[in-house]
């Protein structure tokens, strides 16, 4: 009789481990996805999606395609990083085509025919759409999401008012950087807590663009991968290259096809295919 309800218990405790175990080790991919000179990252957690950036309108069929065959019906955050057409382009499309939990982009105003379009479908689907000036902190399931704000609430340059995404999970800490241009980057540079975020990856700045404040970023984080963003590799700065040569960190283009990055049982796995 002890026996049994001995065995019951071990097996009980087998199939919870288990099942524990399945919990603790889902599914997290992000997709730098091919759409030219632009922008469109899909992230997928345990138990939801994020989507950094739209790319151009013209590459809303490719996303599309890509999140059918994911089964992504739902996008629960889709941050903007900043209004310019090769990041905002399809994010109307989007937001049409699919569930969106939250817009969240900075606050600044531009007129153009994304811009339309955008604030037409925003309120068409009755979307949460926040413009921040301040920094947001997002905790899901396992998952950190940091999203940096503009310090300044003007800038000349439009890249600059790029918001810059961080995201960690199971200790592996990721770095979307934008479209920022230099002083953004080093106004980032100045308050963010590299120990906290030692960061794995960067989202290279403005499709490869280099300045001098990404070398900061380089030398106080263990950099393993640097994603750029861009079809046109003339276009990426050569002190970008020389620096992840130095630094021993691997460079991933777009223009070489969508890159993954993948964590399963805990370990990293980059892939382009
Ligand atoms: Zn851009």
């Amino acid at each position: 009789m002890m026996k049994g309800l001995v065995t019951t218990l071990i097996l009980f405790c087998l199939m919870f481990s288990v099942l524990g175990c399945a919990e603790q080790t889902p599914d997290f991919e992000i997709a730098f996805l091919e759409t030219g000179d632009s922008d469109c990252i899909v992230i997928q957690t345990p138990d939801s999606v994020i989507m950094i950036d739209t790319a151009y309108d013209s590459s809303f069929e490719k996303i599309k395609t890509y999140l059918d065959n994911q089964q992504i019906a739902k996008i629960d955050y889709l941050i903007l990083t900043h209004f310019d057409k090769d990041h905002v382009g399809s994010a109307a499309s989007i937001i049409n085509s699919c569930e969106v939990g939250e817009v969240i982009a900075p606050n600044y105003e531009k007129q153009s025919e994304y811009m339309t379009a955008l604030s037409e479908s925003v309120q068409a689907k009755k979307v949460k759409y926040s413009k921040i000036s301040e920094d947001v902190n997002i905790e899901l399931n396992g998952v950190r999401l940091w999203i940096s704000a503009p310090q300044e609430s003007y800038y000349e340059n439009e890249n600059n008012y790029s918001l810059i995404v961080s995201l960690k999970y199971e200790g592996y800490s990721f770095l979307f950087m934008g479209d920022a241009l230099k002083l953004r980057t080093q106004e980032f540079v100045n308050y963010a807590d590299f120990e906290e975020w030692s960061y794995c990856l960067i989202k290279a700045p403005h499709h490869g663009d280099y300045s001098k404040p990404i070398k900061a970023i380089y030398e106080s984080c263990p950099l393993q991968y640097c994603v750029i963003t861009t079809d046109m590799p003339d276009n990426v700065g050569n002190k970008l290259i020389e620096l992840n040569k130095e630094l021993d960190v691997k460079p991933f283009y777009t223009f070489n096809g969508d890159v993954f990055v993948a964590i399963s049982n805990g370990e990293l796995k980059v892939s382009q295919r």
